[in-house]
């Protein structure tokens, strides 16, 4: 390992690859990647791939259509597979007042160019007609959302660094940040200490920790999400399908498996990922009533991950006043893989050009100083 560097991107996950990737194609290749366990083994290897542009902030929404435009490249550019469709997302309204933030949010989305739909119950059984649309007031669709591979996508851009001259090491974790007259000095590891003049952290569910290091206190808080996973079988339908609702969303993947994921409201915070019996049996009960048509596919297996949450769930990114040569990128609040590509891109804009190209002011710890927050995303799952 490298005892110098220039920047050191603490987390392997699809976000730090993302980070390491967009500096070594701006030309900064004087970097090192720290990953604890092994690439995608945190919230990344464990998440359902979504990749939708239907949001109620404007930050979010601007985001994700900037990755949209990003992951459909992103094969070509990578010169890895990423297994990205544009299968859509249908997103179900079973109270007034869904159906009031749908309208408020297509109208919004619409603003930014998103070709998006309001949806009657029945034009949402067309977009998938195995769907129950029992209590179903309305919907909402948008067929240039997706889904991609998490673990093909991170692995791309671990690649592609290195082929640009990245160094990426498993196995090491950050165990010290040490810092100085208000700047950071250097990244200490269990493997050896790094001396560099940009940390970035993104470390996901353990990113509180990791700031800690550094003596920073920042908002982001982890909380388990399940994910259950069954047989495969013949295709069934494209989009992935959300109810905030129901809390929970159901995605079929390329080789046949459905995968339908939730949280628990009432679980307190914890970096706990255990699996549980009393999810796998009430998303089983919830996917009865949207897709009767699972009755008999048998469940194979479930797993559960890290969902990094801000108050306001809208990623927490770029620099801090505190801290000369720290940048976050954390705090995605459930949609970070989807967010990666921008992200990767903005972070790296900044720290070699001190500037980005999309407006990040209000995605930084300012947000949270200033008592109220402007905007708080109302359509996380
Ligand atoms: C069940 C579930 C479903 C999800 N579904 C979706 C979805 O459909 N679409 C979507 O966009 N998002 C989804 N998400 C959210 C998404 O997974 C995350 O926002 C995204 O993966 C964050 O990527 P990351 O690289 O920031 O974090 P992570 O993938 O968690 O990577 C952080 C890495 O940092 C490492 N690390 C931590 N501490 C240290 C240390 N001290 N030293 C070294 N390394 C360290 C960890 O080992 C980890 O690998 C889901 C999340 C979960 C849990």
């Amino acid at each position: 390992m490298h005892d110098t560097a220039e920047v050191v991107v603490i987390g392997g996950g699809v976000v730090g690859c993302a980070v390491a990737y967009n500096l070594a194609k701006l030309g900064l290749t004087d970097v090192v990647v720290v990953e604890k366990g092994y690439l995608a083994c945190g919230a990344t290897g464990r998440c359902g791939g979504g990749i939708r542009q239907q949001w109620s902030t404007p930050h979010n929404t601007r985001m994700a259509m900037a990755s949209v435009r990003l992951f459909e490249g992103l094969e070509d550019e990578l010169g890895y597979p990423t297994e990205y469709t544009q299968g859509g997302y249908l997103i179900l309204a079973y109270t007034e007042d869904e159906v009031v933030q749908s309208r408020q949010n297509v109208a919004m989305q619409q603003g930014l160019g998103l070709d998006v739909h309001f949806l009657s119950p029945a034009q949402a059984r067309d977009v998938v007609p195995c769907l129950s649309i029992d209590g179903v007031l309305a919907a909402t669709y948008c067929h240039t959302d997706g889904k991609a591979n998490p673990f093909l996508v991170t692995q791309g851009y671990a690649r592609a660094a290195q082929r640009l001259g990245v160094e990426v090491n498993r196995r090491t974790a950050v165990t010290d940040i040490e810092v100085a007259n208000g700047s950071v000095q250097a990244v200490v590891t269990d493997q050896g200490r790094i001396a560099t003049r940009w940390v970035v952290n993104a470390a996901g569910g353990h990113a509180a920790a990791v700031a800690a290091l550094a003596g920073l206190d920042i908002p982001v808080v982890p909380y388990r999400h399940e994910i259950l996973v069954t047989e495969p079988i013949e295709p069934l339908f494209d989009p992935l399908i959300i109810s905030f609702y129901y809390g929970t969303y159901i995605v079929q993947a390329p080789h046949g498996s459905i995968l339908m994921g939730q949280g628990d409201p009432d679980e307190p915070p914890s970096t706990d990922v255990r699996a549980g019996l009393p999810f796998a049996r009430s998303i089983s009960a919830k996917m009865m009533r949207l897709l009767p048509c699972l009755k008999d596919v048998k469940v194979v297996r479930q797993w559960a991950g890290l969902y990094a949450m801000t108050p306001d769930a809208q990623p927490l990114l770029g620099p801090i006043d505190e801290l000369a040569g720290y940048v976050q990128a954390v705090g995605f609040s459930g949609h970070g893989f989807m967010v990666a590509p921008i992200t990767g891109q903005l972070i790296a804009e900044h720290i070699v050009r001190g500037v980005t190209s999309l407006p990040t002011e209000g995605l930084g710890m300012g947000r949270f100083a200033a008592g109220a927050l402007a905007h708080r995303e109302a359509s996380v799952v």
